[in-house]
């Protein structure tokens, strides 16, 4: 059987992972349906590192130069004191560069979605279908039918669910793993270049960790906008999704003790432009996939933080899926190669994330950053599928 004339794959989700596949599908020759929940498929505006390993998989999407062109490379990694803004590291793009083949990407998260997006509708101009929220499916030997929460539904030979980190697909064929708070409350907010002060823009990108606390900025979009996020250990229960209004008040006496300048930041943050939420974690899974239907990015292998590497495991996890089905002859055998691949590495990072986001806030142990881990070596694009 030819997979490719025969195979229509439905994705749950239209963010980053989701048209990740999509696009990964469409250039090796398969039809796809992406369907979002949300009216309009957009991204918010936040930032996101990039790193090597996930921009070998964006080169072969065809996206890699259009993304760092409008983007940051990052220049200089600056680890500081906390208390002092001392500098104790200092890494540089260009060694990142030299040792693992490409510099990380300072990139605000809705470019890189409107260049996915752009290209996904460049392949095919009715593949998105928003207004589409997932609440169940139904599957038999020959294909699976999801339903939506207007009524409609759709029949497809495959169903990737990439509906981010409170996946209901994910809940519909595991219903017994829930989410849990992950004990950590995250601060992020965007700031034009104009406000940062001197000290901090000099330093470009600086990572501060205190006790039990995180504060993390680098720019976006060549240097326009300085991305800060600040993540604290808290035993209080906080909304999960991205837009809780925070104030600047509790943000920076969250973050008492640290460098003035990195506060004063804070207080400079934009009215309306800082918000909190709840980090969310679950146990890796047993298995990512129920017949035909399976999970990808954070609905496979929800992760924390604190290694930054979230959307970019989402986007190998796209290559691999579309890899897979190209090199397979049934639906079953494409699955299994993906879930082969993919989920002894999805599920390393997740565990690593976790591990580090406890030692990263406990000044008397060493960080470990994605780089010092091995993980941007990984080729998405030669690893045997
Ligand atoms: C503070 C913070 C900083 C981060 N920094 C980085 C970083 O520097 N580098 C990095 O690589 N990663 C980072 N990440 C992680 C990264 O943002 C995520 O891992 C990534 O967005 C996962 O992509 P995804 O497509 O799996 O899920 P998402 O981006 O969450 O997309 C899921 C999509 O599915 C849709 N959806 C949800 N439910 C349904 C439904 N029932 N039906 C239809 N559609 C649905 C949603 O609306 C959404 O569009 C960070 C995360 C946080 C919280």
């Amino acid at each position: 059987m030819n997979l490719k004339i025969n195979t229509q794959i439905t994705i749950i989700g239209g963010g980053i992972g989701g048209l990740a596949t999509a696009l990964a599908l469409q250039r090796r020759g398969f039809r796809v349906d992406v369907y979002e929940r949300a009216k309009e498929i957009r991204e918010v505006g936040a930032g996101v590192i990039i790193t090597a390993n996930a921009r070998r998989a964006l080169c072969d999407l065809g996206v890699d130069a259009e993304l760092e062109a409008m983007s940051s490379t990052i220049d200089i990694f600056h680890t500081c004191h906390f208390a002092t803004g001392a500098i104790l590291r200092a890494v540089s793009g260009e060694e990142i560069s030299r040792k693992v083949g490409a510099a990380s990407l300072g990139v605000y998260r809705a470019d890189l979605h409107s260049v996915l997006m752009a290209s996904v509708l460049a392949h095919d101009p009715d593949c998105l279908h928003a207004s589409h929220e997932f609440v169940g499916l139904e599957q038999d030997e020959t294909g699976v039918m999801v339903k939506f929460a207007h009524g409609a539904s759709a029949r497809s030979d495959v169903v990737v669910g990439a509906d981010g980190n409170a996946s209901a697909v994910r809940s519909f064929l595991f219903p017994d793993e829930a989410p849990k708070f992950a004990g950590q409350v995250a601060y992020r907010s965007l700031i034009p270049i104009a406000l940062v002060p001197d000290s901090v823009r000099e330093r470009g990108s600086i990572m501060s960790a205190g006790p039990g606390r995180y504060l993390l900025c680098y720019p976006l979009r060549g240097g326009q906008i300085m991305n800060l996020i600040g993540l604290v250990q808290s035993g209080e229960w906080e909304e999960e999704g991205w837009t809780t209004p925070a104030t600047h008040a509790e943000f920076a006496q969250t973050f008492a003790g640290f460098e003035p300048d990195l506060i004063e930041l804070i207080h400079r943050i934009p009215q309306g432009e800082l918000f909190k939420w709840g980090l969310r974690d679950r146990e890796p899974l047993q298995n990512w996939t129920v017949g035909r239907v399976t999970t990808l990015g954070d609905a496979a292998h929800p992760m924390t933080p604190f290694l930054g590497q979230g959307a970019c495991m989402a986007i190998e996890d796209g290559l691999i899926l579309a890899r897979a089905f190209a090199e397979s002859s049934t639906v079953q055998e494409a699955l299994a190669r993906y879930e082969a691949v993919r989920k002894p590495r999805g599920t390393m990072v997740q565990l690593a994330s976790r591990e580090e986001g406890l030692s990263l806030q406990d000044p008397s142990k060493k960080r470990r950053t994605a780089q010092d881990r091995g993980l941007m070596d990984y080729d998405p694009v030669t690893v045997p599928v």
